[in-house]
């Protein structure tokens, strides 16, 4: 059998349970709920968690995908907003993102190659947009009528630049 990274996790996973895990509060017990909701790409050069120095005090959740888009998660901003009251939405994309080499109708094109027999009508139906540009995923939450109103005035849009690590405000 091949070798498999989540087999070293497991085997890595009984260090962590022996030397380092300490006990995690349940939601009853946990006296702060998570706030802020940020956007990044899964790119592991643009992690949050790196680059932001976040801490669990933060109260933040962050949600990575292709890009860092909220195109396919704003659902999900709504739902923590009925959860916790968020209070602020904030948007990070990097530069140099592999996800400007990806365009939906070439991931569309390569579902039809390995599955050549799927339904159509199941193909359309299914969003696989990534968006590159900070301002336009911004937008995509400030013109969601159904995000409310101070959140959507208080989310941003910042850039992380792989080269020189610094981030800067887009909007
Ligand atoms: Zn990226």
């Amino acid at each position: 059998m091949a070798f498999s990274l989540a087999q070293e996790f497991l085997k890595r996973n009984e260090t962590y349970v022996e030397k380092e895990h300490k006990r995690i509060p349940l939601f009853s017990e946990m006296t702060f709920s998570p706030k802020k909701m940020i956007f990044s790409c899964f790119d592991a050069r643009a992690d949050p968690k790196n680059i932001l120095g976040l801490t669990p005090a933060d109260g933040a959740i962050v949600v990575r995908n292709a890009s860092g888009t909220p195109a396919r998660n704003l659902n999900d901003i709504i739902a923590m907003d009925k959860f916790t009251s968020l209070t602020e939405v904030i948007v990070i994309k990097h530069t140099d993102c592999g996800a400007t080499h990806m365009t939906e109708e070439g991931i569309r094109a390569h579902i039809k190659k390995h599955s050549p027999d799927i339904d159509s009508e199941i193909l359309d139906n299914f969003s696989m947009e990534t968006t590159h540009e900070t301002r336009k995923d911004v937008e995509l939450i400030k013109n969601c009528p159904l995000i409310r109103k101070e959140l959507r005035d208080n989310t941003s849009g910042l850039l992380f630049d792989i080269t020189t690590g610094k981030l800067t405000k887009v909007i």
